[in-house]
């Protein structure tokens, strides 16, 4: 995890943005010691004061459990995780050429996952950030938010969340007509899966109305099986180029509130 960030971080520094990390302490679920998580705050033009917050967590948990040979093994996270920190490394790459409506924060949240049994808490970092944001409110405002988690699959599907469309419908719709207009297929205009997920601490804490694409019909999802053989670059592209091209075109009157 440490190596992940000093990598995270030397990567955003080439691209002049401003990076902050957000320190806190949660007890061992299983041991009670404090663990310290780190989210990590990555802003293009940080001085925008109305802003758009796109989020990804970037630990996994910590074995495969769902894997029926080796529920005790290796567990990589390569979708589950680490597909929404490689989508933010390379879309920052870009965020020069594009002109985004509003300044633009990629935020990567530590300890979604830091479950050993189901009824573990989740989403530590979402709900630290949800928290910090409403307790101690920046001069800057978010306007909406969208979570990217497990985007990389070989075979993409994107369906609408069903929280996602309770919560923010407008940011939902305007992301997946943003794909519909951009002819790409894999984002599905259609609700299919219920998720609790980072967006959940966002929509109701934060009050940031904040949407999930979030490819749920992964078949390795929690498996040894997650690694980056099961995903694919082209997919990865394909939410980055929506992403980038919707960050031009957020419904202004989202900003409005
Ligand atoms: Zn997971």
């Amino acid at each position: 995890m440490l190596k992940q960030r000093t990598m995270i971080i030397d990567h955003f520094r080439k691209f002049g943005c401003e990076i902050r990390a957000q320190a806190f302490d949660v007890a061992h679920p299983q041991t009670g010691a404090p663990v310290r998580m780190t989210n990590l705050v990555i802003s293009f033009d940080p001085t925008a004061q109305e802003r758009v917050v796109l989020a990804c967590h970037y630990d996994t948990r910590p074995f495969p459990d769902r894997d029926r040979v080796r529920p005790r093994g290796p567990f990589i996270g390569a979708n589950d995780g680490a597909s929404g920190v490689a989508l933010f490394m390379e879309m920052a790459h870009h965020m020069k050429t594009i002109r985004p409506r509003y300044g633009v924060d990629f935020v990567m949240f530590d300890g979604e996952e830091l479950v050993y049994r189901d009824f573990d808490k989740y989403f530590y970092g979402s709900e630290y950030f949800a928290r910090w944001y409403r307790d101690n409110p920046p001069e800057y405002k978010y306007v909406c938010g969208v979570v990217a988690d497990m985007v990389a699959d070989k075979n993409l599907n994107l369906f609408i969340e069903k929280n996602s469309w309770k919560m923010a419908p407008k940011v939902t719709q305007s992301l997946w007509v943003t794909a519909r207009n951009m002819q790409v297929k894999e984002f599905i205009y259609r609700q299919k899966y219920e998720v609790r997920d980072d967006h959940l601490a966002m929509n109701q804490i934060a009050g940031i109305p904040t949407t999930d694409i979030i490819d749920f019909d992964y078949p390795y999802w929690h498996t040894t099986r997650d690694t980056a053989r099961s995903c694919s670059a082209s997919s990865l592209s394909k939410v980055g180029r929506v992403l980038l091209q919707w960050l031009t075109e957020v419904p202004i009157e989202l900003g409005e509130k």
